[in-house]
């Protein structure tokens, strides 16, 4: 299947609405098929549905802040990347009112197979996991940000072939510095990396923690040696 026919289905599905899922349906995603990464987030917020586009509003400012200081400029990346979601629709609010509610086990796995079926048809060398749920899609459940943001995982070419999307851990190698990813990069970065950072929106005071902040000049520096090769 093509990516143009698979984005017609997700923006027809319903699948979580008709099970009784409190969604607000049309699946919100953008980029094409040549794109070299993929930015996977955890679920479009409320303006996006409207705007049709991730990342769109406070939450993305804080993103393309972090992009920005990894050398992407915010239009080109829209432009040229890819930008999806565990899951496509928009949850609603969370039962405080204040942040978006976290989409259900079942609605992730619902969603799932749409996200598959995207790694597989845009092969992304590079693959940005936002956020705790799509921190989760490769890394431990009980892995805490502090221990994974500032670091990559990277995938060999034969870890993928002939599966593309592989989110099998122990198949990739754990790069935990910068160091350790240059020494890759000077021998081999065929594949794909993958490189987690956490959620941007204001409601997280993660980011705001000197200590975190570090991590995520860790992280940033790693999109920038790997956008730079
Ligand atoms: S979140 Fe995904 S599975 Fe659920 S209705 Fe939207 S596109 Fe369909």
């Amino acid at each position: 299947m093509s990516l143009p026919l698979l984005h017609t289905e997700m923006r027809a599905c319903r699948r979580c609405l008709d099970a009784g899922h409190a969604i607000t349906p049309g699946a919100v995603f953008t980029g094409a098929a040549a794109a070299q990464v993929m930015l996977i987030g955890q679920a479009p917020g409320v303006t996006e549905v409207t705007a049709k586009r991730p990342f769109n509003a406070g939450s993305g400012r804080r993103l393309f802040q972090w992009l920005a200081a990894a050398g992407w400029d915010e239009a080109e990346f829209r432009e040229k990347q890819y930008m999806t979601a565990v899951t496509k629709c928009y949850p609603g609010k969370g039962q405080n009112g204040k942040g978006d509610r976290v989409p259900s086990k079942a609605e992730q796995a619902f969603c799932r197979p749409f996200l598959e079926r995207e790694i597989a048809l845009i092969n992304p060398r590079l693959m940005i996991l936002v956020g705790g749920l799509a921190i989760k899609l490769l890394f431990p459940a009980k892995a805490r940000l502090k221990d994974v943001v500032g670091t990559a995982v990277h995938f060999p070419p034969e870890s993928l072939t002939p599966n593309p999307v592989n989110f099998d851990l122990s198949q990739g190698r754990w790069l935990n510095s910068v160091t350790s990813l240059q020494s890759l990069v000077s021998d081999s970065l065929a594949g794909r990396l993958v490189v987690p950072l956490p959620h941007p929106s204001g409601a997280s005071l993660w980011p705001n923690r000197p200590e975190n902040k570090a991590l995520i000049n860790q992280a940033i520096e790693i999109l920038n040696v790997i956008r730079a090769t």
